[in-house]
């Protein structure tokens, strides 16, 4: 998707460190934290929010790879949060879920 930051991203358009990747989704660290460990896991495809999902499959993925995620970076307590649309905080609107913690 044309001016989407996470696509760019996911397109090397913008330069990220992935910290973790499969067939699915990627996870990157957050520009601005806000926890000592803040985690973006984002799906590959372009889905504007959890409003627009229509196969909850990728969810599923996302959270398998969360679990990965976890164990690679050494996270055992955390929270996540998906913000869904800009009142509610979303700001960049492909979805993701956010990792947090201390
Ligand atoms: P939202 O508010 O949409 O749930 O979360 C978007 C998150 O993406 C924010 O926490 C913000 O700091 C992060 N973010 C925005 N632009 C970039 C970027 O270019 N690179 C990275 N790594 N994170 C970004
Ligand atoms: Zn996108």
């Amino acid at each position: 998707m044309k001016d989407c930051i996470f696509c760019k991203i996911l397109n090397k358009e913008i330069p990220s460190k992935f910290v973790y990747e499969d067939d699915y989704c990627f996870a990157i660290n957050d520009i601005n934290p806000k926890a000592k460990k803040h985690i973006l896991v984002i799906p590959k495809e372009h889905i504007e929010s959890l409003n627009s999902v229509n196969d909850f499959d990728i969810v599923k993925k996302m959270f398998e790879a969360i679990k990965k995620i976890n164990k690679q970076e050494n996270i055992s307590h955390f929270k996540t949060l998906i913000n869904t649309g800009s009142n509610a905080g979303q700001e960049v609107m492909h979805l993701h879920i956010h990792i947090l913690s201390d």
